[in-house]
Order: structure tokens, then C-alpha cells, then sequence
């Protein structure tokens, strides 16, 4: 259902060639997400990018933002990493996106996934998760998890889990002064991150400040660093999935909050036997 949505909606927008051209003997199925990286924008195409990222093993909530990018005519995809911890669906929705092919960045639920480190500097709840997440993923998983990069150039724009100053040190953006580092290590317009779980927009024209994480329309003398929340575990008090779409023609960008199937989810953290605080956070949006 989200692959013929999505396939068409790429179609539409001329990212997939029609399923009769010759030398192409592709299912709709396998044309899937593996091809819109691959190809070209079509000329003329308003290009429209979602950013999206903190999954955290999410399901419900990622198909739920996938499925509703795809209806707000999004054409790229990209992934600001931490596609597990926490939730129940680590391996499902690693896979998920790595069939898409996109462009995707290193978080810390990523890196303590993929490694055997010990655990017990992290709070115990996100550590109980992640040592049950470690169990469910194939070497072959985890392999793909430890060799993402920590930060990419994407179009114009750059992307880190955290911050570009010190993205291996995991620091957290909670006020502009945090915000000011970054900036002196930020080269492009736009950079877009995720980490705290909270859509926030940090901007830089003499001095940094910040701006409501809504529409923001992007002025090309000040640099912008913005937090697109969080696709699974939101931590703003609105317990819907949070996503971004840069529209580059307008010069826009846009927050969208998604609703999903929060009771599926719940009911498969308490069935795999997960700590059930992370069941009722995600009503909280906290
Ligand atoms: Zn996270």
C-alpha cells in the first residue's frame, strides 16, 4: 500500500520511468523506494525534500510520516538517524529504510546498536532497550548501522544526528548558546539535525536567535540550524509523529505533524516485554 502510493506519487513527479520502458523489467514492488535516489529530479520538478529521523524502532509512526510525505508531493527522502532504540520494530524499520536508498546519518541509539560496549553510563531504561535491540538485529544489520556517517552534504544543505562541532560527542542543542558552536562549523545555509526529540529553529545573522519551528521561510543571508523533532518518540508534549519538508523552489520549510497508530505500538513494546514507560511516554509526547 505505502510502496503503490509512494511509486506513484514518484511517478507522477517523472522519478520513476514507466513500468513498460525498455530494459527495465521491474516489478512495481521492486521499484519500490530503490530507484528515487538514482534518477535524476525531472526538469522543472518542484523539488520537495522530507527530513526525517529519531524513528527509534517506530513503526507505525514512520509509515505513517512516509505515507503522508509521499501525499505532500515529496520527491527525495532524507534520514537523520537513530532508527532504533526504545521501540519494537528495530529491524523492520532499519529495513525500511534502507530500501529506500537515501541519504541517511549516524545517531547514538545507531552507534550503541551496532556496537557491544557496555551500557551502564546511559540511563537504564534506554539501555534495557537498547541491549533487547541488539538481540533482535542480525550482524548483517548492525554491520549497515556502524558504517553510517556522522554527517553528509545533501543538495545545499547539511545533515548530523547532533551537532557538526563535535557529532561523535552526542551534545544536545537546547538553547541558542548551544546552538552558537554548531554555527562555527556550519559551511552550508541549512543544516538540519534531530537528537533532543523537539522541532526547533535556530537562525544566525549577526547574533543566533530563534524562531517558532512552523513555517519558516528561509532568507539566503542568515544561516539556519533546525531540529525536525522526532518521527517516534516525541518529546514536545504533542505525541504525533514530527517531520520536515524543505521545499527549495519556495524556499520553505515546513514542520508536519502526523497522527498513527499509537495503541499498536504501545502494545508491542508491553509484548516484547520493554520497560512499559516507554509505552505511556509515547502518549505524552514526552
Ligand atoms: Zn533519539
Amino acid at each position: 500500500m505505502l510502496t503503490r502510493r509512494i511509486c506513484d506519487q514518484w511517478r507522477r513527479n517523472g522519478r520513476i520511468p514507466p513500468e513498460s520502458s525498455p530494459g527495465l523489467n521491474l516489478s512495481l514492488d521492486r521499484l519500490s523506494t530503490r530507484f528515487y535516489c538514482l534518477l535524476p529530479a525531472a526538469a522543472g520538478n518542484d523539488m520537495r525534500i522530507a527530513l526525517f529521523g529519531d524513528i527509534h524502532a517506530n513503526l507505525e509512526a514512520l509509515n505513517a510520516v512516509l505515507e503522508d510525505a509521499a501525499s505532500q508531493d515529496c520527491t527525495e527522502w532524507v534520514c537523520l538517524g537513530d532508527i532504533v532504540g526504545y521501540n519494537a520494530n528495530p529491524g523492520e524499520c532499519l529495513d525500511l529504510i534502507r530500501e529506500m536508498e537515501c541519504p541517511v546519518v549516524k545517531g547514538n541509539h545507531d552507534e550503541d546498536a551496532s556496537g557491544d560496549h557496555c551500557l551502564e553510563t546511559m540511563n537504564p531504561t534506554a539501555a534495557t532497550a537498547l541491549e533487547w535491540t541488539r538481540e533482535q538485529l542480525s550482524d548483517e544489520q548492525r554491520e549497515w548501522l556502524h558504517t553510517l556517517r556522522m554527517v553528509r552534504q545533501v543538495s545545499a544543505f547539511t545533515v548530523v544526528h547532533s551537532t557538526l562541532d563535535q557529532p561523535q560527542a552526542w551534545n544536545y542543542v537546547t538553547n541558542k548558546f548551544d546552538a552558537m558552536s554548531n554555527f562555527s562549523y556550519q559551511f552550508t545555509h541549512v543544516c538540519f539535525h534531530g537528537h533532543t526529540h523537539v522541532p526547533r529553529v535556530f537562525v544566525k545573522e549577526n547574533r543566533v536567535g530563534e524562531v517558532a519551528a512552523e513555517l519558516v521561510e528561509v532568507e539566503k543571508d542568515l544561516k539556519y540550524f533546525i531540529n525536525i523533532g522526532s518521527v517516534g518518540q516525541p518529546r514536545d508534549g504533542d505525541p504525533r509523529a514530527c517531520y520536515a519538508i524543505y521545499d527549495i523552489p519556495r524556499n520553505l520549510i515546513i514542520f508536519r505533524r502526523v497522527d498513527y497508530d499509537r495503541k499498536t505500538t504501545q502494545q508491542k513494546i508491553l509484548d516484547a516485554g520493554l520497560p512499559p514507560n516507554l509505552a505511556e511516554r509515547l502518549a505524552d509526547g514526552r
